[in-house]
């Protein structure tokens, strides 16, 4: 299944490192918001921005694909039998602009939503993934570790997630949920060569891409 999304659901505030790290306090109810299918672009393409609108970071995130309908689920285990395969992300954020947009109380979609903000590798079949909730992950940016996530440290768990999500919106077979970043984000350079790897799986999958 390679279908365009309907949308990408994207989640904030994830990781208590992140959240911390940004001066923001631990959620209590998960910070959602949504990319449009437009944002996405393949690993392949590369990454790219308008300069003009100031720094873009990075935020590497386990990102899983929605193979079943999931409709007000109120069952973790439910919400998670509806994941049919998961892969790394990048979660690109136009951080001046975020932070000025936060500071007047405005909706984050222009540091969020914008063409290319949702750059994601190679759909990994679920068959591949032994425990959804024992998976890590590295981003690396010229051979220097950058950030390091596992799913195990989520605030919430990603069955509780999930079924979170779909109390609000009902994610349809081909939806991405993107499940937030851990800490390290920082600003992308020209030139900056990116590698993501992803581990707890029954193999290792690395990734590499660049900055235009
Ligand atoms: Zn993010």
């Amino acid at each position: 299944m390679s279908a365009v999304p309907s949308k990408i659901v994207c989640v904030g505030r994830s990781y208590a490192a992140h959240a911390q790290e940004l001066g923001n306090a631990i959620p209590d109810q998960p910070v959602l918001f949504i990319k449009p299918p437009s944002s996405l672009v393949s690993l392949a393409e590369g990454i790219d921005w308008n300069r003009a609108l100031g720094q873009c970071h990075h935020e590497c995130e386990l990102s899983l694909r929605i193979d079943r309908p999931l409709k007000n689920v109120t069952d973790p285990k439910e919400a998670l039998a509806a994941v049919g395969a998961v892969t790394l992300g990048l979660d690109l954020t136009l951080r001046d602009q975020q932070d000025l947009l936060k500071k007047k109380g405005q909706p984050w979609e222009r540091a969020k939503a914008f063409d290319g903000s949702c750059i994601l590798a190679d759909w990994i079949s679920l068959d591949q993934v032994p425990a959804l909730d024992q998976v890590q992950f590295k981003l690396e940016i010229n051979d220097q570790l950058r950030q390091h996530g596992d799913t195990g440290l989520l605030i919430f768990k990603l069955g509780a997630l999930l079924a979170e999500i779909s109390q609000n919106f009902s994610l349809i077979p081909g939806d991405v949920v993107m499940t937030g970043t851990p800490a390290g984000v920082g600003p992308l350079e020209s030139g900056d060569q990116l590698k993501m790897t992803l581990t707890g799986l029954k193999q290792d999958f690395v990734w590499t891409t660049q900055v235009h």
